[in-house]
Order: C-alpha cells, then sequence, then structure tokens
C-alpha cells in the first residue's frame, strides 16, 4: 500500500512515536486504530520480505544495516522485530554466524494468537473440539470441489494405498501430514488457514499429551477413506467420512482429559 509508506515518511522519525502524532498525519487516511512507528517499521520489513521472495531461515540484513534501510532507532527497531517474532514471522539466531532469520508461515502460530482470544472471551475446550470437527469437515469438502482433479488424484493417492500405512511406522506422524494436505486442496489459502486452527490448537494443547498409538488403525483406516471419497470428488461424502473420522479423535480426547473439556481455553 503507497499509501501507508507515504505516511510513515512523513511520520517525525523517533519521535516517542505516539499514536497522537501518526494520526495527525493521517488525517487524509481512513481512521483504521492507532499506529506506532515500530507498526510501520514492522509492515516495511515483511514487505520487503516478501519483495526479495526470502524463505524459511534466510537472514535480514544485519542490525546497522537495518537502522540505515529503516531510518529508526535502536529501539525502535528492535520493537518492530519483536512484534514479528511474537507472530512467529522471524526468529533471532543467537551466537557467531546468527543474526535474525525469517521464520516459518504456520498455522500453529496463528493458532497460539487465537488462544489469547479465546482465554479473554471465555471459549472452552468443548467448543474447540466442536469447531475442531466442523472445521476439518469443511476443509474436505472443499477439497473435493478442487478443480484440478489430476492434482488431488496425486495428493491423496498414496493414503488410499493400504501398503503403506503399513510400510510407514509413524502413520500417526503422518496424519498431520494427511490433514495439511486435505487443507492445500482446499484450494483457497484464506480458508485453509481459517479452518486449520483448530486443528493446531487441539495438536498442541491436547494431541502432544495423548498416547496416539490408540489411534493408529483408525486414523490409517479413516484416512484411506476420506482420501477415496476426495478424489472421486464426492463432497458430501468427504464432508461426512472427515466428520465421522474427527468426531471419533474428539471422542478420545474427551474421554481421556474429561476434566479439560468444560474448562477455559488457555493461552500458550
Ligand atoms: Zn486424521
Amino acid at each position: 500500500m503507497p499509501q501507508t509508506r507515504t505516511v510513515r515518511a512523513r511520520l517525525p522519525r523517533d519521535s516517542a512515536a505516539t499514536s497522537e502524532g501518526a494520526s495527525a498525519n493521517r488525517r487524509s487516511a481512513a481512521p483504521r486504530r492507532s499506529t506506532k512507528v515500530s507498526d510501520y517499521v514492522a509492515l516495511d520489513i515483511v514487505r520487503d520480505i516478501v519483495a526479495r521472495h526470502l524463505q524459511h531461515g534466510d537472514k535480514l540484513p544485519p542490525e546497522p544495516e537495518m537502522l540505515r534501510q529503516y531510518q529508526v532507532s535502536r529501539s525502535t527497531l528492535r520493537e518492530a522485530l519483536r512484534v514479528l517474532e511474537v507472530q512467529g514471522l522471524i526468529r533471532s539466531r543467537p551466537g557467531p554466524g546468527g543474526g535474525t532469520v525469517v521464520g516459518k508461515v504456520e498455522v500453529s502460530s496463528l493458532g497460539r494468537t487465537l488462544t489469547l482470544h479465546m482465554h479473554l472471551v471465555g471459549a472452552t475446550y468443548d467448543e474447540l473440539l466442536s469447531g475442531y470437527v466442523l472445521a476439518e469437515s469443511m476443509t474436505a469438502e472443499l477439497a473435493a470441489q478442487n478443480p484440478d482433479r489430476a492434482l488431488v488424484k496425486r495428493l491423496m493417492q498414496p493414503y488410499v494405498e493400504e501398503g503403506r500405512a503399513t510400510l510407514h511406522r509413524h502413520a500417526v506422524e503422518e496424519g498431520f501430514e494427511f490433514h495439511g494436505t486435505v487443507a492445500l486442496l482446499a484450494n483457497n489459502r484464506v480458508l485453509a488457514f481459517i479452518l486449520q486452527t483448530p486443528g493446531a490448537i487441539v495438536n498442541d494443547h491436547i494431541v502432544n499429551s495423548l498416547n496416539r498409538k490408540l489411534l493408529e488403525d483408525h486414523i490409517v483406516h479413516d484416512h484411506a477413506r476420506i482420501a477415496a471419497a476426495i478424489i472421486s470428488g464426492n463432497t458430501k461424502k468427504s464432508y461426512l467420512t472427515m466428520h465421522e473420522h474427527v468426531e471419533r479423535l474428539v471422542e478420545h480426547f474427551r474421554a481421556y482429559w474429561p476434566q479439560k473439556v468444560g474448562e477455559k481455553i488457555e493461552w500458550r
């Protein structure tokens, strides 16, 4: 957005970076929210990451270079970097050869942010699990509608083939990959991102503390059925088989963790 860039250029550099100063300079722009200089710098860093096609693990320029580039004080730059670090978009690597590197775009980072809001409104694990069942079912339905049938077949066929499950010792690990692949096939990155967040929170909060081995046979079998439904392009069957599958997992979670289910979602 060139408008934002112009606004930032007009801001008093390294004044106390007050939101008042920012809004006074933005009179012609629609007021959105109070924005600090460090927020603008964070936006610029993200734009530069995208413009330079930087990938996960790539280094950002060293601090002196960034200070020159963004023309802000060290404390403002560090605040901007901290904003991005909290979102999981960059990571600091200590030691020689270290520095700031580009993080991974992960649904779990968004999930972590969401749990803060969910905790504040008092949402429960029960609601999370219900949302998880619906979100995964909708994702399967979208994947079945993907017009690129060749891609659908290529990515789903391995899960249908029976031999694969027995060859793989970590069929449950593969299970996470399966749900990510279905989301990829949903063919809408906005919806895929949103619909994957309940699952990401469930994985972080519940699944990691479970003995997943108990579920392995069911998971492999269910995934084969879902993959076949998605390949056939049958939206209703895709929705229902996924619904049945995730509901089965959820029942297991509820039995394993009965006292937690009525509780508020924690922020972590
Ligand atoms: Zn699964």
